[in-house]
């Protein structure tokens, strides 16, 4: 696998790659639900191409980007393992040299639920993947349910910038108990992460609820009760999966929304109910 640490040597790498080539973005530590990206990037593509990037414009003041967690070796292991044709792994210095200053913004999607919780998260994804789009230059880009919200602001991004790339969502990968799979999972107490399991068993029971014909309203009062201690709710919706404005009722498609705080630590996640 070839590993690349800045814009030019990454462009040279893929010069003459077979196409259609398949692009997982990352921020390394990479785990099975990254690795089912990858896989299913490689169904279909004849080169698949990663990044692992903790991209600091993206982490808040007071977040955790010094503490998030950074597996290199294991990650390029793991990369190199599913096939992978090239990782680029640049620094925040070769991303963002003095004097950068550009900055890409899609606007209101960017400013409710994660973007209300987190105001400059999404300009620092959206910049991110600018730049990443534009030294890669996928066919296909992957990302996953998992960030929805991230999703739909980065196909907005693509339709509103004509990026010449195709968006895949993939589905969430789970634990066996069902908590999504995530980089932030190991920064949970033990007793946070035997309640864990519960946040995804709250957006089921929503889901539930809707079904059954109950408003977003009534169903969220329901399922807010299944989330066990010490997890507290930040929000829990119904919305649209590309607008993100709220559903007073299921009508597909939608998507059930949550973000919990365990102790110090956020989790997300969400359902999907397609069209
Ligand atoms: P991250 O490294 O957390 O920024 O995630 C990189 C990509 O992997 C994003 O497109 C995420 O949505 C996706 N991803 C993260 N966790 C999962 C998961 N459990 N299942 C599927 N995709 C995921």
């Amino acid at each position: 696998m070839i590993v690349a640490g800045d814009a030019g040597s990454m462009r040279s790498a893929l010069t003459g790659a077979p196409r259609p080539l398949g692009f997982v973005p990352t921020m390394g530590a990479l785990h099975a639900g990254h690795l089912s990206l990858v896989r299913e990037a490689a169904k279909s593509c004849a080169t698949v191409v990663a990044s692992t990037f903790v991209n600091p414009m993206q982490f808040g003041a007071g977040e955790d980007f010094d503490r998030y967690p950074r597996d290199e070796r294991g990650d390029r292991t793991k990369l190199a393992d599913c096939g992978v044709f090239a990782l680029f792994a640049p620094t925040p210095a070769t991303m963002y040299p003095p004097g950068f200053s550009t900055i890409v913004d899609v606007g209101d999607l960017a400013t409710t639920f994660e973007g209300a919780q987190r105001p400059t998260h999404f300009r620092g994804v959206t910049t991110v993947v600018t730049k990443l789009l534009h030294v890669v230059a996928p066919d296909t880009v992957y990302l996953g349910q998992k960030d929805a919200q991230q999703a739909a602001v980065l196909r907005k991004l693509v339709r509103d910038l004509d990026f010449p790339v195709k968006v895949r969502t993939v589905p969430t990968f789970r634990e066996e108990d069902g908590l999504a799979m995530s980089s932030r999972n190991v920064y949970l107490t033990r007793e946070a992460r035997t309640a864990a399991p519960s946040f995804h068993a709250a957006l089921e029971r929503m889901l539930r609820e809707l079904r059954a014909g109950c408003d977003a309203v009534q169903a969220r009062e329901r399922a807010k009760p299944v989330l066990r201690a010490p997890g507290t709710w930040e929000y829990l919706d119904l919305v649209d999966p590309d607008t993100f404005a709220p559903l007073e009722t299921l009508r597909p498609p939608a998507c059930v929304i949550g973000a919990v705080r365990f102790d110090g630590t956020r989790l997300i996640d969400n359902l999907l109910v397609a069209s």
